[in-house]
């Protein structure tokens, strides 16, 4: 593969080279993996300077992200701004499904040649699925796109993971009836620096504008972060439906954006993540070190002897370590 070729024409811009690069980062063969670990190191030399927003976009099934992204990226494209939209799925990594995958999501903007929608892959693990991810990003900033909406199921750990993917978390919620806050978990809360409820329309309408001031309200509760100008983490209405509030959302997204370049927060963010997966990588290959031979058998074999009572648990981890993983005796 030619990869200074490739190189150029992603920093060109050209849609089937970012496609193809994105193919090239989500195989998982061994000769794919060190072109695309050169590839995205020359991307990376060529020191191109782009930076495009990434949000986080995180929902229930059913709250309304397929149609909120859809329109918003057209109001976006409309701008003259390039969008790409990215998921990171961890049914997936279940299943073999994927999110974006179902071709009538998003219809109009997959046709618009200012946008970019890439599906999930299927991957065994929440790990392949977010190295991907990642990696898609790097490769859609370098092909100068300004925004990347980065898409996730509400469940638990995949928020963590696009939260270390994005520059701002934006987590759609529908109306409810009630006090209760949706069992939105507190974590996920405190992720958040936009709050949509969405479906604000119709009969909705009423609910959605109560839901959002309970929302408000247990925004103003939570400790300020050094990383929020006053009046953040906020929480609005809109309709995704009916393309209400998402002019209001998309000033609130970039205001917080530039608020947070010019304090410094933007690039110590992107520095923390950068760290962040690195030392993730480097686990990663650890673990897989050990799930693969010679390291697995004599894993098993040293399992064998501290079951029979021959070894300590220490002494047979101690062994493993210093034969296979050039570590000096105890640890040093
Ligand atoms: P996703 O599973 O989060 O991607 O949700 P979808 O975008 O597929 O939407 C789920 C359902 O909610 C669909 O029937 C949509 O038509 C509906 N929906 C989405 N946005 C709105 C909205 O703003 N208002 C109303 N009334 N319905 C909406």
């Amino acid at each position: 593969m030619d990869i200074d070729e490739l190189s150029t024409d992603i920093l060109s811009s050209k849609r089937r080279a970012l496609a193809r690069a994105i193919t090239l980062v989500e195989s998982g063969r061994a000769d794919h993996r060190a072109d695309a670990i050169a590839l995205l190191q020359a991307l990376k030399d060529a020191d191109h300077g782009r930076q495009a927003l990434r949000v986080g976009l995180s929902g229930t099934p059913g709250v309304g992200k397929s149609t909120f992204i859809e329109a918003f990226g057209l109001m976006l494209t409309a701008q003259g701004l390039k969008v790409a939209v990215l998921a990171v799925d961890p049914s997936s990594a279940r299943s073999g499904g994927s999110i974006l995958g179902d071709k009538t999501r998003m219809e109009q903007l997959s046709r618009d040649p200012n946008a970019f929608i890439r599906p999930s892959p299927s991957q065994s693990h929440l790990g392949g699925v977010a190295r991907r991810t990642r990696e898609a990003i790097e490769l859609c900033e370098a092909a100068d796109f300004d925004v990347i909406l980065i898409e996730t199921v509400g469940v638990g750990q995949s928020e963590t993971v696009v939260a270390e993917l994005s520059d701002l978390f934006v987590l759609l919620l529908a109306p409810a009836g009630g006090d209760e806050l949706q069992g939105v978990k507190r974590g996920i809360m405190e992720m958040a620096d936009i709050i949509l409820i969405n479906k604000a329309d119709g009969d909705l309408k009423a609910t959605a504008s109560r839901t959002c001031a309970d929302y408000a309200g247990a925004l103003r509760l939570l400790r300020k972060r050094p990383q929020d100008p006053e009046g953040f983490p906020k929480a609005l209405t809109v309709s995704a439906a009916q393309e209400t509030g998402l002019d209001t959302a998309w000033d609130e997204m970039t205001t917080l954006a530039e608020w947070r370049r010019e304090a410094g927060h933007w690039d110590a963010r992107r520095r923390a993540q950068a760290r962040y997966w690195f030392e993730a990588e480097v686990r990663e290959a650890l673990l897989s070190t050990l799930r693969r031979e010679p390291v697995k058998g004599a894993m098993e074999r040293l399992a064998g002897q501290v079951e029979a009572g021959d070894l300590t648990a220490a002494a047979a981890a101690d062994d493993l370590l210093t034969t296979y993983l050039q570590r000096g005796p105890g640890g040093t």
